[in-house]
C-alpha cells in the first residue's frame, strides 16, 4: 500500500531540497534567469548536501535512500526553479540510476562513485539534430576498431552539456541495422569530456530553462575504450528507455513543485490585489483558476508517488511513470496559464515569477517523451497494444 506519510530520512531529504531552492536558488532566480546564466553557487550546494547521490547505495558513495525521497527532492528543487530539478533528472535519473543498474562493477568503481558523491557531474545524450522522439532516426556511429569504439556524432538539446564531465552517449554499433531501424543495432557508452575530439557548446536563445545549460556536443573520432560500453552490444536502445523511466519519473515530481509554486504565487498576490473594492480572492473566477491548480497539485502528486512506490519494490514503472510525467506537465503548464492570468499585467512581466515558471512548464511537455508521446503510449496500454513486461535489469528495491 502507499504510504501518505513520509519517513524521518525522506522528510530530511525534502527539507534539504527545500532549504537549498530558498536559499540559493530563489533569491537571485530572476537575474540568472534574464541573463541565461547558471547560478555557480548551485552545483556546489547540492553537492555539499549530498543531493547528487542521495539515492545511490552506499557502497557507491550515496547515502542509499528511496526513490520517493527523489520524488520529494525533484519537487522541492523545481519549486525554486526547473534548471534545478534538471540537475538531478540528468545526473541521477538519466545518469547514475542506469549505470547503477547496467555497468559493470568496474565502470561503476570509475563512474558512479564520483557522481554519487558529486565530485563529478554526468549527463544523458540520445537527442540528435535530426531526431529526437524517434530515436532510431540518430546517426552517431561507434565503429569497433581493435581495443577501441570511433565514435562520430552530433548530440543536441542535452542538458548541462557544457558542464558535465561524464556523458551516457547512444550510438549504432550495427551499421546493417542503422539502415534498416532495427534497435538492437544501437549500443550505449559511458564518453569522458576530456577525450580528444569531444567538443560541447552552448545554446542560447531558449524559450525556458534559461538558469539552466542546455547545449550540444560533436564527437569526432573519438577513441571510446571497448571496456566503456555498458552492459553488452545492441542494448543501447532498451537502455535508454531504462533511463527515460527514472528522468521522467523526476519530471512528473518536479512539475508537481513547479504547481504548487503557481499556487502559492496565486494565493499570495490574490490577497494583496484589490478591484472593485474587495481582493481578487473573491471573485468566483479567480478561485477557480486557484482551485484548479490545487487539484492538479494533489493528483499529480498521487500520480508521481504511486510510480516512486514502484520503484521502491524493485517492480516495473513504465505506465504509472509515463502517466504520471504526462498529467504532471500537462496539469503544470494549464496551472502556470492560469497563473499569469491571474496576476493581469504583472504575470506579464518578470517583476512576478510567474511568467517564468509558464516558459519551464513549456519544456516539460517536450523533454522526455513529448505530451503526444504520453498519450499514445496510455491509449496503447488501454486498448492492449502495449504492456509492461519484466524487465531483465530493473531499479534494486529500496528498503524505505
Ligand atoms: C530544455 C530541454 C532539455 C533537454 N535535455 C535533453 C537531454 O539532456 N538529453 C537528450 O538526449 N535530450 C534532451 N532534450 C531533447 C528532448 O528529449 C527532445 O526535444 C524530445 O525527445 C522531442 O524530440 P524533438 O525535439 O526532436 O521533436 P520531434 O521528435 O521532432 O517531434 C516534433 C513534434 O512531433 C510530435 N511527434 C513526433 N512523433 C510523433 C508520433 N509518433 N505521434 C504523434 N506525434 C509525434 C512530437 O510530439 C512533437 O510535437 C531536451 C530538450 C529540451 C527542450
Amino acid at each position: 500500500m502507499i504510504a501518505f506519510s513520509f519517513t524521518e530520512n525522506q522528510l530530511a531529504v525534502r527539507d534539504m531540497a527545500r532549504e537549498i531552492a530558498q536559499k540559493i536558488i530563489m533569491p537571485d532566480i530572476t537575474e540568472y534567469d534574464r541573463s541565461q546564466k547558471m547560478n555557480p553557487r548551485l552545483l556546489p550546494a547540492m553537492a555539499e548536501a549530498n543531493l547528487l547521490g542521495f539515492c545511490i547505495p552506499e557502497k557507491y558513495g550515496g547515502l542509499g535512500m528511496d526513490y520517493i525521497s527523489l520524488g520529494l527532492a525533484s519537487e522541492e528543487l523545481e519549486y525554486g526553479d526547473t534548471s534545478a530539478r534538471v540537475i538531478l533528472s540528468v545526473h541521477i535519473g538519466l545518469f547514475s540510476l542506469p549505470v547503477l543498474t547496467w555497468a559493470n562493477e568496474e565502470q561503476k568503481q570509475k563512474y558512479l562513485v564520483p557522481a554519487a558523491k558529486g565530485e563529478k557531474i554526468a549527463t544523458f545524450g540520445l537527442t540528435e539534430p535530426s531526431a529526437g522522439t524517434d530515436a532510431v532516426g540518430i546517426k552517431s556511429t561507434a565503429v569497433k576498431d581493435g581495443d577501441y569504439y570511433i565514435l562520430n556524432g552530433e548530440k543536441m538539446w542535452i542538458s548541462l552539456a557544457d558542464m558535465a564531465d561524464y556523458f551516457l552517449i547512444f550510438a549504432w554499433t550495427d551499421q546493417e541495422k542503422k539502415k534498416k531501424r532495427i534497435h538492437s543495432g544501437l549500443s550505449a557508452f559511458i564518453v569522458e569530456r576530456d577525450w580528444e575530439g569531444v567538443s560541447t557548446g552552448s545554446i542560447h536563445g531558449k524559450l525556458g530553462v534559461r538558469a539552466g545549460n542546455t547545449g550540444y556536443i560533436s564527437f569526432q573520432d573519438v577513441k571510446v575504450p571497448a571496456k566503456n560500453l555498458v552492459y553488452q552490444e545492441g542494448a543501447g536502445f532498451k537502455i535508454a528507455m531504462f533511463c527515460l523511466d527514472q528522468g521522467r519519473y523526476t519530471v512528473a515530481a518536479g512539475s508537481t513543485g513547479l504547481i504548487r509554486a503557481c499556487r502559492d504565487a496565486c494565493i499570495k498576490y490574490a490577497k494583496e490585489r484589490q478591484t472593485f473594492g474587495v481582493n481578487i480572492e473573491q471573485h468566483q473566477l479567480v478561485k477557480q483558476m486557484i482551485a484548479n491548480m490545487e487539484a492538479g497539485y494533489e493528483y499529480s502528486r498521487y500520480l508521481w508517488l504511486k510510480a516512486g512506490w514502484l520503484k521502491n519494490q524493485g517492480k516495473r514503472s513504465t505506465k504509472a511513470t509515463s502517466l504520471a510525467k504526462w498529467i504532471a506537465c500537462r496539469e503544470a503548464e494549464a496551472a502556470a496559464a492560469n497563473a499569469v492570468q491571474v496576476h493581469g499585467a504583472y504575470g506579464f512581466s518578470d517583476e512576478y515569477p510567474v511568467e517564468r515558471f509558464y516558459r519551464n512548464a513549456k519544456g516539460a511537455s517536450i523533454y522526455e517523451g513529448t505530451r503526444e508521446i504520453h498519450t499514445i503510449m496510455q491509449a496503447d496500454y488501454v486498448l492492449g497494444f502495449r504492456q509492461d513486461k519484466e524487465l531483465e535489469r530493473d531499479l534494486p528495491p529500496v528498503e524505505q
